[in-house]
This record gives structure tokens, C-alpha cells and sequence, in this order.
């Protein structure tokens, strides 16, 4: 096997995911399995559907294209590009869209190909990422969305907690809900979809808060991390190890802890500091920056001090290990959400899925 590796275990993804969808369920809520932050390895995507989601999500349609032979609803989580707009139609059921010429775009290579393209509008509840903002272009774009044959609106849904850190509320979540209520009573249609967020709306769940109606969420990190993200809180009885980095060492020498000479930039055109701790057991590992987000790993060996990286060397204290490290060794860290991201999306960490 090569390294550096990054070791995925299915048993435990679907594990979560089960539990999450179990949990949900309570509350009349389905969810929605986010397959971005692990690039929509098929595998894996595949343990989010035996879990029970009910819709596969991503953000990018080349995801949603390794997934198409998976035989279940997907749904583009980030607007779609006006441009991509007949691959939107061919690789997804539905999608998140907030912009007119967009979904006139749809409808258009939507009946082109005979089919109808399913629009869940968002709104903006505050957190100022997407979504309409103004409730008079709300009722506006429906109406016009009402009148075009190429696409059905099957819901609305919001995002909250991930440009302005805006946390989902009774409140927030409760106008969600008002506004689908006024388009269902104002254009006497049914919205089948509410959709709340993400997995920051877990704890309101969990507390008994989400709002009535609120019925889907659309799930990546608790999935994958067994973590809510409004606090950050581990979600009980779910697995935070589902992903394990897994380097080998390249050089072990004893060193002093201060760089010699005159301090200019580092690799990335940074000035560097330094604590003196004297001399120091410090090993290389051959994985970098290019490869995966150092401030997202924790080395399993909790007296393992990551000293800092280059786009390709990773450099430890090995100091205060117990474990007398040998070039060759292998070292395993746990990794939070950005280190998944950055390493399942580089080339050279070889995935190891089982
Ligand atoms: C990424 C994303 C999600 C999933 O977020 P998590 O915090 O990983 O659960 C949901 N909705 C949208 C629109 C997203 O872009």
C-alpha cells in the first residue's frame, strides 16, 4: 500500500448515517446526504444511501456525475453556474437556486430534453451567503417560476452558519416556514419541501425546537464527523474516526527547536517564529500542504507536537513520544473537516475504502 493514505471505514459512515437519519426521523425530517467534503467516492456515497438518506447532495456537478449509476435523487447544492445549466438538468433531480435567469436557463434545456427540473428556492435568513433576502422578490420569483413547464418548485430552503456564523433559530427557521405557508396559500400550491440547513440545525432538533413543517436537512459533517456545527458538540453514539490520515516518516534527526541564521520568509512568504526549546527529536513525513490542511490533523500520539509544513514535508517533535519512531514508521492522525476536504481532494493521498 502506499502512503500517505487516507483509511475510510464504510461500516462506521453508515453507522452515522443511520443514526442521524433515525434521530431526524422523530422529527419528520429526511435528510439529505453531502457528499462533497469526500469528493462523491461512489463507495462512500453508497454507505450514505444504505443509511437511509433520501437524497444524494453536492455542490459540484462533476460530483454528481461519479454518483449518477447510484440509483437515487441528487440534488446541486451550490447555485448552479447559468453556463452549466443543461449538465444541471442531465445530473440532477433538483437544485438549490435563487436567481431567475438561472432557472429560466433550467426550464429551457430542462424541455429540451424532455424533462422537468425540480427548484428549491433559498432564502436568506441572514447569514448573507445565498438566497433571496427581500420577501416581495420571494412571492415574485415564484410566480414566475409557476409559469415556466421546464422546471416544477418543489420547496424553499435556507443555509444558515457558514458565511455569517448566523446560528439557526425557532425564529429564523419559524419564517422559513411562514413564507412556505404564504406561497402555498397565495399560489394555492403544496411545497413538499422545507428544507432547514445543515448540520449546524442539529442541536435545534435535538432540543425539540425545529419549527413544524421544517422537513428535510441537508447533512455532510455530522455524517462524516459525528458532529453537530453550531457548537461543535460530538452528536452521542456516532463515530468521529471515519477518516484516518496515515503518513510515513522520512527523516529523524535531532535538531535545535530555532532555525540558524538570519530569518527571512518561509515556503508560503511567511515570517516564521520560534519558542528556543533547545534541542528536539524531530521527524519529516512525506505529506505537505498541497496535500492536506495541517491546522485541521491531530496525530493519534497525543505527545506528538506538529511543528509546521511545506507544500510536501510535514515536520513533528517527536520528543515526548513514548514510541521510539524509526524512519520507515507510520504516523495517524485524526482529521476535522478540513483535512478530509483537502486530503480525500488531493491526488497524491492515496484513499483506501473499506
Ligand atoms: C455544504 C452544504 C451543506 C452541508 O453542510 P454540513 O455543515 O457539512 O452539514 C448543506 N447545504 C449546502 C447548501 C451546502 O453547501
Amino acid at each position: 500500500m502506499s502512503y500517505p493514505k487516507i483509511r475510510i471505514s464504510l461500516k462506521k459512515i453508515k453507522y452515522n448515517t443511520k443514526r442521524l437519519v433515525t434521530l431526524s426521523s422523530k422529527y419528520g425530517i429526511k435528510i439529505a446526504g453531502v457528499t462533497k467534503v469526500f469528493c462523491a467516492y461512489p463507495k462512500i456515497a453508497k454507505a450514505l444511501v444504505e443509511g437511509g438518506v433520501e437524497y444524494l447532495a453536492d455542490s459540484r456537478i462533476e460530483n454528481l456525475k461519479k454518483i449518477r449509476d447510484i440509483d437515487v435523487p441528487k440534488m446541486l447544492l451550490r447555485l448552479p453556474m447559468i453556463s452549466q445549466a443543461e449538465k444541471v438538468v442531465e445530473l440532477s433531480d433538483v437544485s438549490l437556486n435563487s436567481e431567475l435567469a438561472t432557472i429560466k436557463e433550467l426550464s429551457k434545456k430542462a424541455l429540451e430534453k424532455g424533462k422537468q427540473h425540480k427548484i428549491i428556492l433559498m432564502i436568506d435568513l441572514g447569514d448573507l451567503r445565498e438566497g433571496i433576502f427581500e420577501e416581495e422578490e420571494i412571492f415574485d420569483t415564484v410566480e414566475i417560476i409557476m409559469k415556466l413547464n421546464g422546471v416544477k418548485l418543489i420547496g424553499i430552503g435556507t443555509n444558515l452558519t457558514c458565511y455569517g456564523g448566523v446560528m439557526p433559530s425557532k425564529d429564523n427557521l419559524g419564517r422559513l416556514t411562514n413564507i412556505a405557508r404564504k406561497i402555498e396559500s397565495k399560489f394555492k400550491t403544496k411545497l413538499d419541501i422545507i428544507s432547514g440547513g445543515n448540520s449546524s440545525s442539529i442541536y435545534l432538533m435535538e432540543k425539540g425546537d425545529i419549527p413544524e413543517g421544517i422537513n428535510q436537512l441537508r447533512l455532510g459533517e455530522s455524517i462524516i464527523l459525528g458532529r453537530e456545527t453550531a457548537y461543535g458538540e460530538n452528536i452521542e453514539d456516532t463515530y468521529s474516526d471515519c477518516f484516518k490520515l496515515i503518513v510515513e516518516i522520512i527523516e529523524i534527526k535531532e535538531k535545535p527547536s530555532v532555525p540558524i541564521g538570519e530569518i527571512g520568509m518561509d515556503a508560503f512568504g511567511n515570517k516564521p517564529t520560534f519558542e528556543d526549546k533547545g534541542i528536539r527529536k524531530r521527524a519529516i513525513c512525506a505529506i505537505g500542504k498541497q496535500d492536506v490542511n495541517i491546522d485541521d490533523i491531530t496525530a493519534d500520539d497525543t505527545n506528538i507536537e506538529i511543528l509546521g509544513a511545506s507544500s510536501d514535508h510535514l515536520i513533528l517533535d517527536i520528543t515526548d513520544s513514548t514510541k521510539d519512531y524509526k524512519v520507515g514508521d507510520k504516523v495517524t492522525f485524526n482529521l476535522a473537516y478540513g483535512g478530509i476536504l483537502s486530503s480525500m481532494t488531493s491526488e497524491y493521498v492515496h484513499k483506501e475504502i473499506k
